[in-house]
C-alpha cells in the first residue's frame, strides 16, 4: 500500500521532532530539597541560575501559590530555553499532560487563533479520572501491601500504594490462602472466587521490579477478614480537557483525534464538559491536573492572543504558561509600540523571567557528548571536539543536528564511529543558518550584478 503523509500526520510527525531533540532531558537535576542544581543531572548541564529559578517556580506550583501567572524564559538562541521547559514539565509526574506551541503554528491552522490558543490550553489541562472494577472470578491478580496494612488491620478500604520491591518483598501479611492455610506473600499471584470469597494461590509472581511495573500499581482491597478477600482494582487514567471536547463534540467525534484534524469546537460544548468536570470532581471520581503549557517564539504572537492569554490564566482551570523568546526590545504584534520581548506591558507584569545564558566550550562539548549518547552513537575524541568547536560558533542545534548526518556517513563508510571527517563533511554538505544566509546574499548580488 503506498505510504500517503496526510497534513495532520506530518504536524504530529514535527510535533515528535520538536520532543526529539530533548529526549535526553529527564528532569530539573536539582537537590530535591534545597533545589540546588548539580552540574549535570538529569540530562541537563550548566545554566544554573536558570534551573534553580525553574525548581522554585515548580516547587510554588505544587504548593498552589503560583496561579495565574506565566513564566517567561528569556536568552539568546539555542541556550536551552525548551530544554529548561521541558525539565520542568518532567518535575511535575508522568501523567502530567505538556503541550508544545510553536507561535507561528496558530497562524497556518485552519482554525482562528483564538481557538487554536484555547485548544492548546485544554491540551494542558488533564482530568484523572478513577474508575473502580470487580476482579472477575479466576483472574489472576497481583498484590501489593502497603506496610501499615501488615500491622493487622485489616477492616475497612485500604488503597495499596507501594511499588518498592524491596518494602514488598519483606513485609509477607496476614492473609491466608483459604484452602491451603498457606500465608499469602505480597508479589503473590492469587485467584479470587468471588461468590465465596476464597483465595488461592497460584505461586510467586515477580522476578524484576519491570514485571512489576506492568502490573497495575493500583490494585484495591475492600475490606478483608482472615481468609476472606475481595479485590477491587482502580484504573486510573488521564485524559486532557481537550479530549473530552473532541469526543463529545457532535461534528468531530473522537476519530478526530487520531487525524489530528479537530476543527473548531463549540463553546457549548466546552461549558457542558467544564461542567460535567466539575461534577466528578465533587463526587471524588476525577482529579484535575494542571499541566504545562509551552508557547516558543512568543514574541511572534499579536495583542488578540495576549488578551486571550491573559484572559484565559485567570480561569480555575488555568495551566502553567510557560513562554520562550529569544529577542529583546521588539515591536508588539498587531500594534505600532515596542516592549521588552514583544509583550504587552500589562501582560509583563504577571510574568516571571527566567533567563539563560551563552555556554561555555566545555559546558557545549558535555552537552553534545549527551545527545551523542541519547543516541546511541560513539564519537571519536576528535570528532566530538570539532562538533564542540562547531556548537560554540553556531550554535547548539545545528551541532546537534551534525551529530546525526556524521552518524549516517560513518555508518556508509562501515566506521564503528563517528570520525572527523564524518563531521567535517557533514559541515560541508548542510550549512548552519549564517553560512546559508551568506551564501544566497553573495548569490543574488552575483545575479543582480
Ligand atoms: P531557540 O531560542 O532557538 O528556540 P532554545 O534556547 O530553546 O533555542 P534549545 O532548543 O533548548 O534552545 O536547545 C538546543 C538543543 O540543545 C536541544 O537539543 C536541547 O535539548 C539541547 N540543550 C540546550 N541546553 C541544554 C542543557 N543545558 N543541557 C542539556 N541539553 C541542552
Amino acid at each position: 500500500m503506498a505510504a500517503i503523509t496526510t497534513v495532520s500526520e506530518s504536524k504530529e510527525l514535527k510535533n515528535l521532532n520538536l520532543i526529539a531533540a530533548h529526549s535526553h532531558i529527564r528532569g530539573l537535576g536539582v537537590e530535591p530539597d534545597t533545589l540546588t542544581p548539580k552540574a549535570t543531572s538529569q540530562g541537563l548541564v550548566g545554566q544554573q541560575r536558570a534551573r534553580k529559578a525553574a525548581a522554585v517556580i515548580m516547587q510554588m506550583v505544587k504548593e498552589g501559590k503560583i496561579a495565574g501567572r506565566a513564566i517567561l524564559i528569556a536568552g539568546p538562541p539555542s541556550t536551552g530555553k525548551t530544554a529548561i521547559a521541558m525539565g520542568m514539565s518532567k518535575s511535575l509526574g508522568e501523567d502530567v499532560p505538556f503541550t508544545m506551541l510553536a507561535s507561528s503554528e496558530i497562524f497556518s491552522l485552519e482554525m482562528s487563533k483564538t481557538e487554536a490558543l484555547e485548544q492548546a490550553f485544554r491540551k494542558s489541562i488533564g482530568v484523572r479520572i478513577k474508575e473502580e472494577s470487580e476482579v472477575i472470578e479466576g483472574e489472576v491478580v497481583e498484590i501489593q501491601i502497603d506496610r501499615s496494612v501488615t500491622g493487622g488491620n485489616k477492616q475497612g478500604k485500604l488503597t495499596i500504594k507501594t511499588t518498592d520491591m524491596e518494602t514488598i518483598y519483606d513485609m509477607g501479611t496476614k492473609m491466608i490462602d483459604s484452602m491451603t492455610k498457606e500465608k499469602v506473600l505480597a508479589g503473590d499471584i492469587i485467584s479470587i472466587d468471588k461468590a465465596s470469597g476464597r483465595i488461592t494461590k497460584l505461586g510467586r509472581s515477580y522476578t524484576r521490579s519491570r514485571d512489576y511495573d506492568a502490573v497495575g500499581a493500583d490494585t484495591k482491597f475492600v475490606n478483608c477478614p482472615e481468609g476472606e478477600l475481595q479485590v477491587r482494582r482502580e484504573i486510573v487514567h488521564t485524559v486532557s480537557l481537550h479530549e473530552i471536547d473532541v469526543i463529545n463534540s457532535r461534528t468531530q467525534g473522537f476519530l478526530a483525534l487520531f487525524s489530528g484534524d479537530t476543527g473548531e469546537i463549540r463553546s457549548e460544548v466546552r461549558q457542558q464538559i467544564d461542567t460535567k468536570v466539575e461534577e466528578w470532581r465533587e463526587e471524588g471520581k476525577a482529579e484535575i491536573v494542571p499541566g504545562v503549557l509551552f508557547i516558543d517564539e512568543v514574541h511572534m504572537l499579536d495583542i488578540e492572543c495576549f488578551s486571550f492569554i491573559n484572559r484565559a490564566l485567570e480561569d480555575n482551570l488555568a495551566p502553567i504558561v510557560i513562554m520562550a523568546s529569544n529577542r529583546g526590545h521588539t515591536r508588539i504584534r498587531g500594534t505600532q509600540y515596542r516592549s521588552p520581548h514583544g509583550l504587552p506591558l500589562d501582560f509583563l507584569d504577571r510574568v516571571v523571567i527566567v533567563s539563560t545564558h551563552p555556554y561555555s566550550p566545555a559546558e557545549i562539548r558535555e552537552i553534545v557528548s549527551i545527545r551523542a549518547q541519547e543516541e546511541e552513537i560513539d564519537m571519536s575524541p576528535d570528532a566530538l571536539a570539532l562538533l564542540t568547536k562547531i556548537g560554540q560558533e553556531t550554535g547548539l542545534r545545528y551541532a546537534s543536528n551534525l551529530i546525526t548526518t556524521s552518524h549516517l556517513l560513518s555508518a556508509k563508510r562501515r566506521a564503528k564511529e563517528v570520525g572527523v571527517q564524518d563531521v567535517e563533511r557533514s559541515f560541508s554538505l548542510f550549512f548552519d543558518p549564517a553560512r546559508s544566509v551568506k551564501f544566497v546574499a553573495e548569490y543574488e548580488k552575483r545575479l543582480i550584478g
